[in-house]
Parts: structure tokens; C-alpha cells; sequence
């Protein structure tokens, strides 16, 4: 019976993969974001604490990924300040107030929707918040991604998001939209609509330092 390590699909597969990171990872360096690949959850949740001292203030980004990677509990006992404005129970108010304080915090994590081989960044939100703490605000921005979120172009990106990341993040968000029902973006004008900014991150913005932790596995949307 043959290995695992004997199947050629699977060797094919491997290789394609490891040429795409190596690409998108060198492309992200040449627009000016610091770029890191990790194999697995685990040593993405180390990688992040090695690089987040005790005692900073950490934002966070509404993403499945970081619950995914189990970064929460991870962060347990590292001494830092989170802020999370995701927390069940919170009010509206009191998720404003916490969501404005992101944007003078030490370190913010946060996913994406997109991430090109050209190395850009392609998000959609609802409310900007996630968006706009990833170029302006935080001293230093993790955005911590599942290769699978790896598109050939800016082109694709959008593809990506509007087919496929947005309806299954309003089906896991229960909106009253019509893509939870039909799968399908009819670009909507439900009051539940959770797509209404697009932001393309094409180089590191000027003042803002920004890196992007590529995870080896299928993470999020
Ligand atoms: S625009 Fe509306 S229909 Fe399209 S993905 Fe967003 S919420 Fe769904």
C-alpha cells in the first residue's frame, strides 16, 4: 500500500501550494508588509504571542480565523490589555466605545477576506471599523490569513469576497439577506446588508506597519 508521502496528487498539490505561498509572500514583501508563513494554528497563535510583549493593549478585528486558531485562549495569562468589542453581552454602546479605543491600541489582529499573489489585500465590511484599523490607527497590524484566502489577482479577490466570503458570512451571521437564502450575491439593499465598504490595501500604507501571518491551513471564509 502506498504513503501518503507516495501519492503524486498529493505531491502535486504540495508543490503547487508551497510556490503560491513562496510568491504571495514574496510579493507582499516588495509592497512593503512585513510577510510570515507558519505551517499550523498552533504556531500561528506562538508566532503572535512571541511577538506581542506583556502588558500592550491589543484590538481586535471581528474574524473567525483568530477563534479558529484558538488565539483567545492562547492570549490567557500573556499579561496584555484586549480589547474586544465582540465579547457576547455587550451593548451597542459599549461595543462603539471599545471599537474607537482600537484605533490608538498597541497591536490589532484582525483576518481578510482576500490576499492576492500579487501581494494586495481585498476586504469588504459593514460597518469599516475592521477596515479602516487595518491602514490607519494601531501602531502594528497582524493579519492573520488561511493560505486559502490566496487569490491569483485583484481581479480574483473581488471574485472571491462577492461569490464567496460575504454570503457565507451573512448565512454565519443569520441576516435577513437575500444571499442566505439563494447562496448567491444580488448585490441587495437589505437594511442587513453586510457589504458595504470595499477597501483594496495595494501597498503598505505610509504610516501604518503591517504584517501579514500566513497560516497553513483553511482558516475562515
Ligand atoms: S450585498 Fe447583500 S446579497 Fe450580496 S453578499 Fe452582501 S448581504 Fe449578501
Amino acid at each position: 500500500m502506498k504513503g501518503q508521502k507516495d501519492d503524486p496528487i498529493r505531491s502535486a498539490y504540495q508543490f503547487f501550494q508551497t510556490k503560491q505561498i513562496e510568491r504571495t509572500r514574496k510579493a507582499l514583501e516588495r509592497n512593503g508588509f512585513e510577510a510570515l508563513f507558519v505551517p499550523d494554528a498552533k504556531s500561528a497563535v506562538k508566532a503572535i504571542l512571541d511577538m506581542i510583549p506583556g502588558g500592550a493593549t491589543v484590538g481586535i478585528g471581528g474574524s473567525m480565523t483568530l477563534n479558529q486558531i484558538n488565539f483567545f485562549e492562547g492570549i490567557k495569562g500573556h499579561g496584555v490589555n484586549l480589547i474586544n468589542p465582540f465579547v457576547k453581552g455587550i451593548t451597542p454602546e459599549g461595543r462603539d466605545e471599545l471599537t474607537r479605543k482600537i484605533f490608538s491600541c498597541d497591536y490589532f489582529l484582525c483576518s481578510t477576506n482576500a490576499i492576492t499573489e500579487e501581494g494586495q489585500l481585498y476586504n469588504v465590511d459593514a460597518t469599516g471599523n475592521r477596515v479602516a484599523a487595518m491602514f490607519f490607527g494601531p501602531k502594528k497590524i497582524i493579519v492573520v490569513s488561511g493560505i486559502n484566502k490566496i487569490v491569483k489577482d485583484m481581479d480574483q479577490a473581488r471574485k472571491r469576497v462577492w461569490n464567496l466570503a460575504a454570503p457565507m458570512n451573512a448565512k454565519r451571521l443569520a441576516r435577513k439577506t437575500p444571499c442566505t437564502e439563494t447562496g448567491v450575491c444580488s448585490d441587495c439593499n437589505s437594511p442587513e446588508r453586510i457589504c458595504n465598504i470595499s477597501v483594496e490595501i495595494v501597498k503598505k500604507p505610509t504610516r501604518s506597519n503591517i504584517l501579514i501571518l500566513l497560516v497553513g491551513e483553511r482558516l475562515g471564509f
